[in-house]
């Protein structure tokens, strides 16, 4: 009986212990959230094949860089590989005041799209902003920063994220990014590879994300992002039938052919390197 009451009690303890020195720390900060991205995506690499050789009257082309963005906080000391994923606020705000400041006019993607399709008119210098994966720091850290430059920026949101998990943002909060003048993307439910699915999960995937979206902020969803990048033909297919006007990738930049697929249109990841920030708004 003693022996057992005292295997019980070093039991509890050892329970106690590995809440309080792994549970709580990794909650704490927000570590689920970092193993949900930290495979996102490798890391950039400078891409110097994308230079500036043909100019719009040639070939049709635009040149309108897309950046992604995802957590907009100070990266955790667990962040490790996935740690280029995070931006703080203070390198936010510089690189929003560097586009201000040099002459660059922040669009909204709708007419980044329009001059795509149509042949709309762009501003000179014209870039666009997108968020990935429904980040409450987003919300939290970049609005703020958004909103003080009227800049507005596509947010590409999983919707199984959603008001799911400590740092996801909630429906109220997707309703004031749309009241701020923010657009609002599909990125599937789960935030799988679609490379990685059968066709039946990946038209669930694209089809349930598009309707709860719809449902819940009354709005149509026009244009999705594929979970990281990643897309194959079949992928594109399916994104297409399901109504989506278009896609964008996880990579690249530069220049868009009109004559080039809408279902593969290339963004470029951000992070704290202010060389690799100026370098992508110049190419
Ligand atoms: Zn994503």
């Amino acid at each position: 009986m003693k022996i057992k009451k005292k295997l019980l009690r070093k039991l509890l303890i050892g329970t106690a212990a590995v809440f309080l020195v792994v549970i709580l720390p990794l909650w704490y900060v927000g570590c689920l959230q970092v193993f949900y991205t930290a495979v996102e995506y490798p890391p950039p690499v400078w891409q110097s094949n994308l230079t500036k050789k043909i100019s719009d009257k040639q070939t049709g082309a635009i040149h309108v860089p897309i950046l992604i963005y995802h957590h907009i906080i100070k990266a955790p000391l667990l962040a490790g590989g996935g740690s280029f994923l995070y931006v703080r606020p203070e390198i936010f705000a510089e690189q929003m005041k560097y586009i201000q400041d040099n002459g660059y006019h922040v669009i909204p993607y709708a007419d980044f799209y329009a001059a795509l399709t149509d042949g709309a008119p762009l501003a000179p210098k014209s870039v666009v902003l997108t968020f990935d994966d429904g980040h409450r720091d987003q919300y939290k850290n970049a609005l703020p920063i958004l909103k003080q430059y009227h800049y507005s920026a596509m947010f590409y949101v999983s919707t199984q994220a959603i008001g799911n998990y400590r740092g996801s943002m909630t429906w109220k909060i997707l309703h004031e990014l749309m009241s701020s003048g923010m657009e609002i993307g599909g990125h599937t439910v789960a935030h799988k590879p679609l490379t990685s699915l059968t066709p039946e999960v990946v038209d669930y995937e694209l089809a349930k994300s598009k309707q709860l979206l719809e449902d819940n902020l009354f709005v149509p969803i026009n244009h999705f992002a594929y979970p990281y990048g990643w897309y194959n033909t079949s992928a594109v297919e399916a994104v297409a039938n399901m109504g989506y006007w278009s896609a964008t990738l996880a990579d690249g930049g530069g220049w868009y052919d009109r004559q080039k697929s809408v279902f593969l249109i290339p963004r470029i990841i951000m992070t704290e390197d202010m060389n690799y920030f100026k370098w992508a708004l110049e190419n």
